[in-house]
Order: structure tokens, then sequence, then C-alpha cells
């Protein structure tokens, strides 16, 4: 059997594996990274950018089907539109081509070796991989388990046939007439919106009392409004089945008990997602869990020495953003660089339409945590651009300690907010006061200048409300 010996061994190339194995390799680390399918992982393949896509592909085939009905609040005019999903998905496919590629092209220019094929522990320090010519023993003196998630089922509706998840639903040819989304979190939402953009006929059935349940009620109002225009139905407080005996529609126990039938050409199940650690030798090795998910400590330590894990497999939150930098951070560690990271400078971002981003505390948050707190809101409507782009809905909110301003979170919903989310981040990462926010000149006419706004707001002297 072939061996391989590194000093670090990388499993699972998604954006927590690949960004790890690009900064060891650039660091001098002798690297090693291995991936039993394409480079880029959930993320590039069959996560944030081809749904980003198609939510793009359905957005303007939306706003031309407006127009085309004539029902353009700008005045414009146009033919019949009319959507050909096949090339939309191909145009798609060719955008997470180039992606994956270039992941690739970035691990050569690192000198990481790669190694395709399932990796599966021997013991703390030693993997074997099944590759297409044969098994190989790769050993190393640190190990990073980067292997991701894969979405979660119901036992009333196992993926097959009419019942899929988010990875099929981003491939589909054509599109389903009528389609029941299971599951109102950021990736039904996302998805369901898309598919109602399309032209399908989309219903949502969500357990919780509200959809997207994480976020503050006054977030998602704005998400709710824009599902009904839409011609979204939204079921929540209502549970789902299982299949009729013919596959064609769903049982659906709604909230008042009573037992819905609804038909469906599909059912996309987005009821949350689950650690990949099957078939991967993990198990045996009895590292402590937290849950379902591997437990790290701040550093992305496991409980064993020399071995570390980031990325979805340590569980919330599941963002590709968070996996990078957990991954760039370990790479620094293991070429003995001294790095810590805080998880509250994480942003979160729902591209629903209109879009969520947050980052920090919410209001209820911080009042729980035991803060007094000063809150800015600004709406949209005051903002000259937003008004421009006849998106004028939503709001910008900052939270920040009353005793000495110091913002402790930062919220938006509305058209694009999420460009927002790195301002958002950078105020948290530098321990930003309200006087910082109010203080930068912010350009305009532009939507930011509504943070700039909601602080001067929470310092009690808004300029334009
Ligand atoms: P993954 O990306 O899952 O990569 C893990 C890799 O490990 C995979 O390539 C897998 O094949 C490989 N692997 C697993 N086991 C083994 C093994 N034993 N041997 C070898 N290889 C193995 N996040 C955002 O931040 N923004 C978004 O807009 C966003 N949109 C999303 C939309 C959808 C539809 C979905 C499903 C997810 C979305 N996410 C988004 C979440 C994001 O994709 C994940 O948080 C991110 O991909 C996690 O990265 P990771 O490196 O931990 O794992």
């Amino acid at each position: 059997m072939k061996e391989i010996v590194c000093k670090l061994l990388v499993i699972g190339a998604g954006p927590g594996g690949y960004v790890c194995a690009i900064r060891a390799g650039q660091l001098g680390i002798d690297t090693v990274i291995v991936e039993e399918s394409k480079p880029g992982g959930t993320c590039l393949n069959v996560g944030c950018i081809p749904s980003k896509a198609l939510i793009h592909a359905a957005e303007e085939f939306a706003v031309v089907r407006r127009m085309a009905a004539g029902r353009s609040p700008i005045g414009i005019r146009v033919g019949d539109a009319a959507i050909d999903l096949a090339k939309t998905i191909g145009w798609k496919d060719g955008i997470v081509g180039r992606l994956t590629s270039g992941v690739s092209t970035l691990l050569h220019k690192a000198n990481v070796k790669i190694v395709h094929g399932r990796a599966a522990f021997r013991d703390g320090k030693t993997v074997e991989v099944e590759t297409e010519t044969g098994a190989q023993i790769i050993r190393a003196d640190t190990v990073v388990i980067a292997t991701g998630s894969e979405p979660v089922d119901l036992a009333s509706l196992p993926f097959g046939g009419r019942v899929i998840s988010s990875t099929e639903a981003l491939s589909l040819k054509d599109l389903p007439e009528k389609l029941v989304v299971v599951g109102g979190g950021y990736i039904g939402l996302e998805l369901g919106t898309a598919f109602a953009k399309m032209g399908s006929e989309v219903t949502v059935v969500e357990a919780m009392p509200q959809i997207l349940p994480q976020y503050d009620a006054d977030l998602v109002r704005p998400v709710l409004r824009k599902l009904g225009e839409l011609g979204i139905h939204v079921l929540t407080g209502a549970k789902a089945k299982g299949l009729s005996g013919d596959g064609n529609a769903l049982f659906v126990e709604a909230a008042d008990s009573q037992e819905q039938q609804l038909p469906a050409d599909r059912i996309l199940v987005t009821v949350g997602r689950k650690p990949k650690t099957a078939g991967s030798g993990l198990e045996e090795l009895d590292l402590d869990r937290s849950g379902p998910y591997l437990r790290i400590d701040e550093r992305c330590r496991t409980s064993m020495r020399g071995i570390y894990a980031i990325g979805d497999v340590t569980g919330e939150p599941m963002l590709a953003h968070r996996a990078m930098a957990q991954g760039e951070m370990v790479a620094e560690i293991v070429a003995g660089r001294k790095r810590a990271w805080d998880k509250r400078c994480i942003p979160a971002v729902c591209f629903t339409d209109p879009e969520i981003v947050t980052a920090g505390l919410s209001p209820g948050e911080a009042r729980a945590q035991g803060y007094e707190i000063r809150v800015g809101q600004f709406p949209f409507s005051a903002n000259g651009r937003a008004m421009t782009m006849h998106s004028d809905e939503g709001f910008v909110r900052v939270v920040a300690r009353a005793d000495t301003n110091l913002v402790l979170g930062l919220q938006a919903v509305g058209a694009g907010v999420s460009e927002l989310s790195a301002t958002f981040a950078h105020a948290m990462e530098m321990g930003a006061r309200l006087e910082d926010i109010a203080g930068t000149i912010h350009a305009h006419p532009t939507r930011s200048e509504a943070i700039q706004e909601a602080a001067l707001k929470a310092l009690g002297h808004a300029l334009h409300i």
C-alpha cells in the first residue's frame, strides 16, 4: 500500500478545508488535502454559490415578467417573458465549474498535495484513503477534520422520488408546477422564493410559529409580506406527516390540528443539516461531541491532541465564512502563530427577498445578557438611494451599550442589505462605538447611509428622520 507522510493532513476540501490547506501551504507547511468529491464542498457545488445564481436568475425573470405584464412601477414595457430552466442551470453549472477548478489551481499554487478519495481514520495520526488507483495510507503530525455536513431528511419523508433536498433542487431541469417546501429556514425560503419567481406554485410548511424562527419578528415581517405578494402560501405551526398513497400529495397537520393534503410535483425538505462523519472512522476515535457535532475549543482543537475540527462538522452557525475563518486560523496555529477568534463577529445573511443581515446581539439578546442598551433604527423609506431603486422597505438597526456606546449588534432587512455585512462585521471586530459609525462619512446616495443614521438616532440626533 502506498504511504504518504506529511506535517498537516486536511480531510475535506470545502471552504473550511481548502482555505486551511492553502494558508498552510503559503506558510511552508508540508500539507496534504483529501477530498472524496469535487473541491469546494457544499458551498461551491451545492450550496452558497449555485443557490445565489438561481436566486439571481429568478429575480431577473420576475422583473421582466412584471414588465411584460405591464406591472412595472418604473414604467418599462417589454414583450413576452420566458425562462429556459435547463439553460439557467447550465449557466449556474458554469459558475460552479469555474470556481471549483479555481480552488484546485490555488491548492496547487500553494504546493498542497491533493488526494482524491474518501479518508477513513485508522488512528489519530493515520488515515486510509480509497483512491481510484487503490488504497493509500497518509500519516500526519496534525490532522484537520473539515468533512462538513449533509441534508437531514424526515423519517416520514425520506429523500427519493418527488422528495428532494436542496442539492437536487439546485439542478432540476424542469420547473415543478407545485412545489411544497418543508422547513421555513433560510435555505427553504431562498429556494422556495426563487422557484416562485420562476413560476412554480409554492407552499412553505414550517413547524414553528414563525418562519426563520431564529430572527426577530420585525426582521421577518417584510420577508413574509413579499412571500405573500409572490403568492407563496405559508403554513406555520404545521407538521409534514408523509406522502399520500399515490405519492402526488403531502399530508400536513395544520396549526389547528386539522389534516390538509397539499398536491405537489416536488417536495423540498430543508429541515436542517447534520455533520458528515459516517464512514470516516471517526466513531472509533471517540472524540468529544456536542450533540452530533465535534466539540472544539476557541482554537478549534478537539478532545484529541493534534486533531482539529473546523466548519459545519463542528455545528452552528453553519456558514461558509465561519468555516474559512476557522481554517485560516488553524493553519496559522499549526505554523506556531498565536491566534484565536471571536465568534460574536460572524455576520449571517439570509438571501431571501428582501435580504436579512445580522451581526452580534439583537436587542432581546443584549437585554437577556444583562446589558442596558440604546437602540437606533432607521427605515429605508427615508433613504434616497433605496427610493431610487424602488425598494425602500426595511430598516437598519444598531444596538449599543447605554453606558459606553459600544456596539453590541447590528441588524438590517431590505433589498441588497447582504452588502452591509462587511460594515456590520467590521464594527463588531474593531469594537466600534456609536460615535465611530456616526462620525464616518458615508457616500451619498447609498443605502449604507442608513447605518450612519441608525447610529445617529441611537445617539439622539438622526438628521434625516
Ligand atoms: P463542506 O462545504 O460541506 O465541505 C466538506 C467537504 O468534505 C466536502 O467536499 C465533502 O465531500 C468532503 N468530505 C466529507 N467527508 C470526507 C471524507 N471522509 N474524506 C474525504 N472528503 C470528505 N453558507 C454561507 O455562508 N452563505 C450562504 O449563502 C450559504 N448558502 C447555502 C445554501 C445552501 C443550499 C446550502 C446547503 C448551504 C449554504 N451555506 C451557506 C452553508 C455552507 O455551504 C456551509 O456552511 C459550508 O459549505 C461549510 O463548509 P465546510 O468546509 O465545513 O464543509
